[in-house]
């Protein structure tokens, strides 16, 4: 991968966290001291069980109930704030910003060492919660969507994902980095300011060790990455293509399980944001951005969705992994929403409500 030229401007929060400014060309962060009371934080906040019955690590992560929900506009924790006192980003003003989240899920990965017991090994198996949580801010704006940044801002959000990325898979005990964006309260987001998390998790995540073990099948049997076979077919096909840029293709997949669910791939083989060129960045920004858009044409008041960046390391297990971008929304209608009852939550068999084609062409009308 290569290395981001733009450093991120450092700074330390009352607590010890890291606080990192990303800056659009001729901006200059200036962080104030943060001075709020801020409890120490302690070592282990979380703890990793292993459920035997699906082979899947949970994390334990009781402290978060206590995070902040739906604060006011002006307790916003991602506004900035001048004063130092009130804050998590104690600056006048800033572009993107990137900090260590004070509830995380996983925690510690700091340099120390870490490697995940054997989970399967008998008995109850734990282990401390090891990764990383970050939350990344995409505007100072509180009232901002990713979706109507102007092309440099989104641009930068990418480099900043870029460096997290990075700088994640660099860590000793991070077997995997992702970035995703939860929008809107019907999925369950607790702050309305826009905003995305970055998760360092010491293990690959079951749909990704799913996914790479079908793309290893794959590679075996017909001798060709699976995820480059599934964009060509789908481009072939085309009827479910809703953008195509020199650089990049976003369609609804073929077995689509969410009521608008949309994949964006590279039209050429990379695992991560650090394989893409510079030209490739910004068609990513841009494609990208008119996907947001379109979903935010579907109905009268923006899209709830989940964005999801699935990237991998050129590493044995992940060596078949492609990057791409999975969207999903749970909304169905412009009044009714998909809950995951007993099918999909209790056997994660999903039963979709529409034809992929149906959506695919709506999403194409609203460019
Ligand atoms: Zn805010």
């Amino acid at each position: 991968m290569t290395a981001v030229t733009n450093q991120p401007t450092r700074w330390r929060l009352a607590d010890g966290r890291e606080l990192l400014f990303f800056s659009l060309p001729g901006h200059e962060p200036a962080p104030v001291p943060d001075l709020r009371p801020l409890p120490p934080r302690g070592e282990r906040l979380s703890q990793l069980r292993f459920d035997r019955q699906t082979q899947q690590w949970v994390a334990v992560a009781a402290l978060r109930q206590d995070r902040t929900y739906k604060p006011n506009a002006d307790q916003c924790p991602l506004c900035p704030g001048a004063s130092g006192d009130v804050s998590e980003v104690p600056a006048p003003d800033y572009d993107v910003v990137v900090f260590e989240n004070r509830f995380p899920s996983l925690s510690g990965a700091d340099g120390r060492a870490f490697t995940l017991p054997d989970g399967d090994g008998g008995g109850f198996v734990d282990a401390p919660g090891h990764g990383r949580c970050e939350v990344i801010s995409f505007s100072s704006s509180h009232t901002a969507s990713f979706a109507d940044l102007a092309l440099p801002h989104a641009r930068l959000v990418v480099d900043a994902w870029r460096d997290r990325t990075h700088d994640l898979m660099g860590r000793p005990g991070i077997e995997q980095v992702f970035c995703f964006e939860n929008r809107g309260e019907e999925i369950g987001v607790t702050l309305t300011h826009p905003h995305g998390q970055i998760y360092g998790y010491p293990y690959l995540t079951p749909r990704t060790a799913h996914m790479l073990a079908a793309a290893r099948a794959h590679a075996e049997r017909h001798g060709s990455n699976l995820f480059a076979d599934i964009l060509a077919d789908e481009v072939a096909d085309g009827s479910r293509v809703i953008a195509r840029t020199e650089s990049f293709t976003a369609f609804v997949p073929f077995a689509a399980r969410w009521p608008v669910e949309v994949h964006l791939y590279p039209n050429r083989f990379v695992r991560n944001l650090g394989e893409l060129t510079e030209a490739e960045l910004d068609g990513f920004a841009a494609v990208y951005c008119d996907v947001l858009r379109r979903f935010d044409r579907m109905y009268p008041t923006p899209l709830p969705y989940i964005s999801a960046l699935h990237q991998y390391r050129d590493s044995e297990s992940q060596r078949e992994g492609y990057f791409h971008v999975e969207l999903m929304s749970v909304r169905r209608s412009a009044t009714k929403l998909k809950f995951l009852a007993g099918s999909e939550s209790a056997m994660d068999a999903f039963i979709s409500d529409v034809t992929p084609e149906s959506v695919a062409a709506r999403l194409r009308e609203l460019a």
